[in-house]
């Protein structure tokens, strides 16, 4: 299966701001002038950049799909990172009114519903679009994000056709008999759902919007016996650093330190961290990311287990298992 990141930033949408724009092309033009002379090319000059100077990690909130090896579409969650995802669809079958896809939600805040009234394929007669949750009235939810008093055109006069679908907790549901998907619900205030996508021997877990604290990963994987073992890939919150999410204690989301203790315990192969606090610059994200790749090492060794890759949510990352 092949997984893309649309939208990875926690909580509300967070563009880059003139000053730290202004900060990038300071830091760009000091190097290029410090580095160059008639043999540098302009690639060799972006490769001398720090990462938080030539990568945007993004400012979309959260937006995730997997596309199955048959080509049926899935996506997790209708951030804003949903909008540019309807913008490239639109220039596919969706454009002519073709696609189906499922939704899956973990949950229904802000910053996972925000992108579905700028989705255009919902509003191009003949998609069709199956919302899948395990929340009761998640239709209402979503009409009622819409109503005119909000926004110009509500959600249910959208011409696209819509199916909802309540998961139920232990009942996998399964698309195009090929990608099976369960679930299992998270400490999070008002409550959140991690998702589980196998395809043959691969699985993917998409787990945001969580908060892991103190010994509860050993308590979790306990009660969850084996949801989050060995994952191929684990997209993992890690909206804090330690010091904050001991500040922000029940808040719902894990420090990035803890989430490395998570993919430690778990012997996940691929550990990629997201949610991003949005008033963490692309710098500080940067060294978050250093840090937590030390402590990572540090625990594999201390564990005696291969160190699981680690990564950065990055808009436009990609993983095919
Ligand atoms: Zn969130
Ligand atoms: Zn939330």
């Amino acid at each position: 299966m092949k997984i893309e990141l649309w939208g990875v930033r926690g909580s509300l949408p967070t563009p880059l701001t003139n000053n730290e724009y202004q900060l990038r092309v300071r830091s760009i033009i000091e190097t290029a002038l410090t580095n160059s002379s008639s043999k540098t090319s302009i690639d060799d000059i972006i490769k001398l950049l720090p990462s938080h100077v030539s990568t945007l990690y993004g400012g979309n909130t959260t937006c995730v799909t997997v596309k199955s090896r048959k080509g049926n579409l899935a996506i997790l969650d209708a951030g804003t990172g949903l909008r540019p995802l309807g913008d490239q669809l639109i220039t596919e079958e969706a454009g002519e009114g073709k696609l189906t896809a499922n939704f899956f939600f973990t949950h229904t805040h802000w910053d996972h519903i925000q992108g579905l009234p700028f989705f255009k394929p919902l509003y191009i007669k003949g998609n069709k679009f199956i919302f899948n949750s395990p929340i009761r009235d998640l239709h209402e939810r979503l009409n009622y994000q819409q109503k005119f008093k909000f926004f110009p055109r509500e959600f249910d006069d959208t011409d696209s056709v819509k199916e909802f679908n309540q998961l139920k907790l232990n009942e996998s549901f399964t698309i195009d008999d090929s990608l099976i998907v369960d679930f299992i619900p998270l400490r999070h205030p008002g409550g959140s759902f991690a998702y589980r996508f196998r395809e043959g021997e691969k699985s993917f877990i998409f787990s945001t919007d969580v908060e892991f604290r103190g010994n509860a990963v050993e308590s979790f994987t306990s009660d969850h016996g084996d949801f989050f073992c060995s994952a191929d890939l684990l997209i993992l919150d890690s909206q804090y650093t330690l010091d904050e999410a001991f500040a922000k204690f029940d808040w719902g989301h894990t420090s990035y330190s803890m989430a490395v203790n998570c993919g430690i315990n778990w012997k996940v192969k691929k550990l990629v961290l997201t949610h991003h606090e949005p008033s963490y610059s692309d710098e500080k994200l940067s060294s978050i990311y250093s840090d937590a790749q030390e402590h990572m090492n540090a625990s594999a060794k201390a564990a005696q287990i291969e160190v699981p890759e680690l990564f950065l949510a990055t808009e436009g990352m990609v993983f095919d298992i």
